[in-house]
């Protein structure tokens, strides 16, 4: 039996208007739970049928995105956020969408907020496979691999508690209303985020590979493809060549990226490979679903900011005056694109962009 929803099933599940149905467009930004409104974590999208994008909203411990694949016989979802919490925030969702157990979750690479959050899946269906890269399978438990993995979780333990007293000095000190609401809102965070670590069980993928895998889930064809390193050393692309749409992690995301765990100049061959396969639409690591295009866009970036710190050091400028040369020359392009949600502004991260391209291209560090 073909088990696959179409819109309107989908509308109905979960409880949009059916006379709306017709106004609606596969990627209109409007289809969103009504439930996970409520839940304040994630927006779920219908990308294409079974296919669902899980937008997380802005928070100050951020959340990946989520892919969602519903199959006949169960559900694949890739990255797993931030925290159990978000995890289990989404798994509630996942559940108004459809009855079918979770049987397989994605790493797609070893950041904080892209695994933290595993452990919900096995707790729910004791029989999910954990699926990643073989590289990035040792990089979840590598010392100093870098913003990620079991490590990573002691090193946070410890600077917590710094980053909280911080916070409350701030807020001390604040007088705006608004910036004061930001801080209390920020701080609830922050120590929420700290006990829910306490807590953590680390859960570790159970499968990796090399460099490609394909899940045949009863008719649909997912592949898991490892194209080179980009933004960590073991990046996993998750591909739907039927439905045309890849699932990036953060190797394509639509703030500006973190580039200290990655490889600048192999990133942009990566990604020369990436565009070579056939999809029309990305569910990225962070930001709204994007169209195709979009990979050039990211990629033009990382290309102008490398010409640009390399041109900047033949000139023999120091790096404080790269920082502010490259982020001014490079503005009138990526500014406003790379600086549309609430946090991670271009400004606030381009200086560590410049420095970790200079460390890593110019110093070879
Ligand atoms: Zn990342």
């Amino acid at each position: 039996m073909d088990m696959r929803w179409t819109r309107r099933q989908f509308l109905v599940g979960v409880g949009l208007a059916a006379s709306a149905v017709h106004a609606m467009d596969p990627f209109d930004p409007s289809q969103v739970s009504a439930a996970d409104e409520r839940k304040g974590l994630f927006e779920l999208k219908q990308v294409a049928d079974g296919v669902y994008a899980a937008i997380a909203r802005a928070q100050y411990k951020v959340n990946c995105n989520a892919a969602v694949i519903v199959n006949e016989d169960g559900v694949v979802v890739v990255d797993a956020h931030s925290k159990p919490s978000a995890a289990r925030s989404l798994l509630q969702g996942i559940r108004e969408i459809t009855p079918m157990p979770v049987r397989k979750l994605i790493n797609t690479h070893f950041h904080w907020d892209h695994w933290q959050g595993n452990q919900v899946y096995p707790e729910a269906f004791p029989n999910t496979e954990i699926v990643t890269s073989h590289v990035t399978l040792d990089n979840l438990t590598r010392p100093n691999a870098g913003l990620g993995g079991v490590p990573y979780i002691e090193k946070q333990l410890k600077d917590l508690p710094q980053e909280i007293a911080k916070l409350k000095e701030e807020l001390r000190q604040a007088s705006n209303p608004e910036t004061k609401a930001r801080l209390e809102s920020d701080l609830q965070q922050a120590e929420a985020y700290l006990l829910e670590l306490k807590e953590l069980k680390p859960t570790l993928p159970t499968v990796s590979f090399a460099n490609a895998v394909t899940l045949y889930e009863k008719g649909r064809e997912i592949q898991l493809l490892f194209l080179g390193r980009a933004h960590t050393s073991g990046d996993v692309f998750i591909y739907l060549p039927k439905e045309k749409i890849l699932v990036t992690g953060d190797c394509i995301i639509d703030w500006l990226p973190f580039l200290n765990d990655g490889y600048p100049e192999e990133w942009v061959q990566t990604l020369n490979e990436v565009e070579k396969l056939d999809f029309t639409h990305m569910i990225l690591g962070h930001g709204e679903v994007a169209p195709k295009d979009h990979l050039k866009f990211f990629r033009g970036y990382l290309i102008d900011l490398i010409a640009a710190v390399k041109k900047a050091a033949g000139e023999g400028a120091t790096l404080d005056e790269m920082k502010k040369w490259v982020a001014d020359q490079l503005a009138p392009q990526y500014e406003q694109p790379m600086s549309k949600y609430p946090q991670r502004h271009y400004r606030d991260r381009i200086g560590g962009n410049i420095e970790a391209v200079y460390q890593k291209v110019i110093q070879k560090a």
